[in-house]
């Protein structure tokens, strides 16, 4: 296990959990970083007084303050993060919301780090280009998200042939059982419940739309060299077995545990190692699995998903780019729910499609897919 991590996206909540852990294995914070400059931040940052601090946005009133508070380990812009996750011989843990992360898990695998990625965005976005970074860096990624830490852990010893399907489970979010029409004219507020886990606003939307599991689905194809028709998603709402894979031989292995993702970060720091956690016991009497298939009427994201996945090149990464765009416009009363995924598949359909070769392909389709998304939100608003 690497002494020192570097915490990016230290102020949202796998950077809040993923401190509580550092803390509790006793490691050393390298650097600290966030997009905002605040005064949330800056409290962090006192309780680490060797880390680097870094902020990417704010105004410079907001970073002069910011700057007064921390004092001379404050550090702006992008280019001191990809610094900061070049640093060599540490664990860099991606905590970063949107394809904003995926500089940085570019940069911690070309300087040949163990990446613990939570920004699904990198893989979802950018992955040919990631996995060439893995390749050309000699770096790791442990996943974070904690269907792919199951995963990952369910395959450790096994061979890839071996492999029948990987089965991604879904907790449904809060409109599990909701038809497609009465989902017309639900609020942030009723997206916002998750009932199992408590993540930031762009996860916790799309764990209600489903996207979520769509990302997911193309993150375990770039993880896992799977291919898009031996990945399943199965509806489990207690979120207890966190996925499965089933093998040829008709055995299956899934993993379990709390719905606490302070367990898939704590894996990824230790992995292959296992150390005491901070979660509370598991109790499997007295817990009631359940599982069905998804609705694929009600949550048209899923299908979006997949089709965007198999075509590959660009599609994910527009894709990704367009439910950023529209989850931002629902939130701000902009974009009805059910109009999310119209926003998304119009936008697959009207961005060219093409190959994904370096860093710059990725952020230009992003670009572009953001500015046609905006303009299909002007024209949805409801
Ligand atoms: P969040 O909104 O709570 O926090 C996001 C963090 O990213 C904040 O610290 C923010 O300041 C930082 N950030 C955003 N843009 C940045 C930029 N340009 N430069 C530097 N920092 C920036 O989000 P979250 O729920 O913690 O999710 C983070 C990532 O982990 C997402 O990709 C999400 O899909 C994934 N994930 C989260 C969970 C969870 O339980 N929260 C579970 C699985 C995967
Ligand atoms: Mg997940």
């Amino acid at each position: 296990m690497n002494s020192s991590v570097v915490v990016l996206g230290a102020t949202g909540s796998i950077g809040t959990q993923t401190l509580e852990v550092v803390e509790h294995l006793g490691l050393r914070v390298a650097a600290l970083a966030a997009r905002e400059p605040t005064p949330r931040l800056a409290s962090i940052a006192e309780k680490y007084p060797d880390a680097v601090v870094i902020a990417t946005g704010g105004s410079s009133e907001e970073r002069e303050e910011f700057s007064r508070r921390v004092g001379a380990r404050a550090r702006f812009g992008s280019e001191a993060l990809l610094e900061a996750a070049s640093t060599p011989k540490v664990t860099i843990v991606n905590g970063i919301v949107g394809a904003a992360g995926l500089r940085s898990t570019i940069a911690g695998l070309e300087a040949g780090n163990r990446v613990a990625l939570a920004n699904k965005e990198s893989l979802v976005a950018g992955g040919p280009v990631v996995k060439a970074a893995l390749e050309r860096g000699g770096g790791e990624i442990i996943p974070v998200d904690s269907e792919h830490s199951a995963l990952y852990q369910c395959l450790l010893g096994e061979s890839p042939e071996s492999v029948s399907k990987l089965v991604l489970t879904a907790s449904g979010g809060p409109f599990r059982g909701r038809s497609k029409k009465s989902l017309v004219g639900v609020t942030p507020e009723e997206a916002l419940a998750h009932p199992t886990w408590d993540m930031g606003q762009r996860i916790t939307i799309d764990s209600a739309t489903l996207f979520n599991k769509g990302l997911e689905v193309i993150e375990a194809y770039y993880l896992f060299d799977i291919p898009y028709d031996r990945i399943d998603v199965v509806v489990h709402p207690q979120s207890i077995l966190h996925s499965a894979v089933e093998f040829a031989d008709g055995s299956w292995k899934a993993h379990l545990g709390h719905p606490d993702m302070r367990i898939p970060i704590q894996f990824a720091l230790t992995a292959p190692d296992r150390s005491p956690g901070l979660a509370k016991p598991f109790d499997l009497a007295g817990s009631d699995l359940t599982f069905e298939s998804p609705d694929r009427d009600a949550f048209p994201a899923l299908d979006i998903a997949f089709s965007a996945g198999r075509r590959g090149g660009s599609s994910p990464a527009v894709l990704n780019a367009a439910d950023e765009v529209a989850v931002e416009a629902f939130l701000q009363g902009r974009l009805g729910f059910t109009s999310i995924s119209e926003v998304v598949q119009k936008t697959i359909d009207t961005v060219v499609y093409r190959e994904l070769i370096s860093v710059d392909d990725v952020i230009e389709v992003d670009r572009e897919a953001r500015v046609a998304a905006a303009s299909l939100v002007e024209r949805h608003a409801d």
